[in-house]
């Protein structure tokens, strides 16, 4: 065993391929696991590595944080730092790591960081070179969009699956799983499904909010039945509003499938209905910014770590996410969670001091150009993303026409080939109504944007009124405040501290605030 010795100590880590579990031959899935089994022992003696463990997991890699082997091996790696004895990764592909940059960032930030030396996959070692770990990364991306995917790997995952048509273990309300074992099959709930077409009908109407139409859903009789029977929530509501299982298209391990099961919504009143959602979310701002003061603004004062917002029973709280120490291990040492009712309080009574005399005034135009800048860039987000999406139709647009042509070649088709080109047929149609969905969206954001100095106007008023306007303010508004005033707002436990903003700081009328002045001169 001498030569062990001198071999690079490794960890190897193989993920399940789902195309497995209803294909008859795994031994010649590209990806099954005795496959992947035999690669990583190639790699291996290729360039003398002994695997120390093995990893394995069955869980989809398009998910960050989900898969319990995978963390399990990356707490080993952050366990041992920069100097411990497994230096590398061993993988039959780079797509068996991640397909998503949460854990893909894991794995590159492991190289940088030195825990690990590098990543050996069946054509590729990948080093801790900056050119190297740019491949990595866009790999990582690649395989998330599966643009990486051979045609050959497509065409098999979709055969398999979208031949049978079927979602597989899901359940969307509306619908049933029925039939035995292996061989079930999506059918209308009777009891749900016109329900769900109600609530659909409705809300297309343009009329209702969603906090109105999750209402709506449960006066009907759509409640939760494995919940008491209590209503569905807002979020709720709106996922469903967006599914297109409704409209027979369904997405599984990242692709998109064309379903054989009764379809509930005609596709006209789906994409009223995606419409209405569009035009709601922009005008009420951004739903997911539902914290004020997360991501990145409030700060644990014991490691230094941004506090994450985090809803419990109705209640937003802030927490530390202990990454650091000594948060991290030291939970004697911990801070209680923050409600952010208390965080509203504190900057509230200060604000209520402030007094901006008329002379003082015009120094703002300074503050306004800045939150104009703000409010600009919030929309350049949205307009990004909302291209980023129609950049993801257009590609599977061509995934699909690829698909087709490869077909059209071949000349006679068999029955199931015939069905597999009318599936990619309305995969593509649907596309086109999803790219034109976001145009509009695009245009209407664009329209938006030429408002904003308006509204810039209207703030200024309002930080007259800061007080007033911070209490009415939705999270969104109540952010832009504290981020235009105050500067490293952070959590000691006990109380919300923070530093206004110089430009801020000469707007006060200093002789009314003495207290405050004391903490701001504590903190120099
Ligand atoms: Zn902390």
């Amino acid at each position: 065993m001498e030569q062990n010795i001198s071999k690079i100590k490794v960890f190897a880590y193989l993920r399940k391929s789902s195309k497995q579990e209803k294909e008859g031959t795994p031994e010649k899935q590209p990806n099954s696991l005795n496959y992947q089994r035999r690669v990583i022992k190639e790699i291996a003696e290729r360039n003398n590595l002994k695997i120390v463990r093995i990893f394995e997991d069955k869980e989809t890699g398009y998910k960050a944080y989900v898969r319990e082997n995978f963390n399990a091996m990356c707490g080993l790696l952050g366990d041992q730092g920069s100097d411990g004895e497994i230096k590398g990764i061993i993988c039959s592909e780079h797509n068996r790591l991640a397909r998503n940059f949460g854990d893909g960032g894991r794995i590159l930030w492991y190289l940088q960081n030195g825990e690990i030396e590098a990543v050996y996959t069946h054509d590729k070692i990948f080093t801790n070179s900056s050119s190297d770990q740019m491949m990595l990364a866009i790999n990582f991306a690649m395989a998330k969009n599966s643009s990486d995917e051979t045609s050959y790997r497509m065409r098999q995952t979709w055969r398999s699956k979208a031949i049978a048509g079927m979602p597989p273990n899901q359940r969307i309300i509306g619908y049933k799983y029925v039939g035995d074992k292996g061989k079930k099959v999506w059918v209308k709930d009777p009891k749900t499904a016109p329900l769900i077409v109600k609530v659909f009908e409705t809300y297309s109407t343009g009329e209702y909010s969603l906090e109105e139409i999750a209402r709506y859903a449960a006066s009907i009789g759509l409640v939760n039945k494995s919940n008491g029977n209590k209503p569905y929530g807002e979020n709720t509501v709106r996922e469903w509003l967006s599914k297109k299982e409704y409209i027979c298209i369904f997405e599984y391990e990242g692709e998109r499938h064309k379903g054989k099961y009764p379809r509930m919504i005609s596709d006209d009143l789906f994409y009223r209905v995606q419409d209405v959602l569009l035009k709601r979310s922009h005008r009420r701002g951004k739903t997911k910014n539902s914290y004020a003061y997360s991501p990145k603004l409030i700060k644990c004062s014991n490691c230094g770590e941004y506090m994450t917002g985090d809803i419990q029973k109705g209640i937003v709280y802030y927490k530390c996410p202990h990454r650091k120490e000594p948060c991290k291990s030291n939970p004697k040492e911990r801070l209680p969670h923050l409600k952010e009712t208390f965080i509203d309080e504190s900057i509230m009574k200060k604000l209520k001091q402030i007094e901006i005399s008329e002379e003082k005034w015009k120094e703002l135009s300074g503050l306004v150009k800045a939150n104009y800048q703000y409010a600009v860039a919030q929309h350049e987000e949205d307009l990004r993303e909302m291209r980023t999406k129609v950049g993801y139709e257009v590609g599977y647009k061509k995934q699909y026409s690829k698909a087709i042509s490869e077909l059209r070649v071949k000349g006679t088709l068999t029955k199931e080939e015939e069905d597999e080109l009318t599936g990619y047929q309305d995969l593509i149609s649907d596309c086109n109504k999803t790219i034109e969905l976001y145009q509009k969206a695009i245009d209407k954001a664009k329209e938006v944007m030429n408002e904003i100095p308006f509204e810039m106007e209207g703030f200024l008023e309002s930080l007259k009124i800061a007080s007033t306007r911070f209490n009415q303010g939705t999270p969104a508004n109540r952010r832009v405040i504290v981020e235009t005033l105050c500067a490293n707002l952070r959590w000691d436990g006990k109380n919300v501290v923070w530093d206004w903003k110089n430009k801020y700081r000469n707007l006060i009328n200093q002789e009314n605030d003495i207290d405050w002045l004391r903490e701001q001169d504590s903190n120099l």
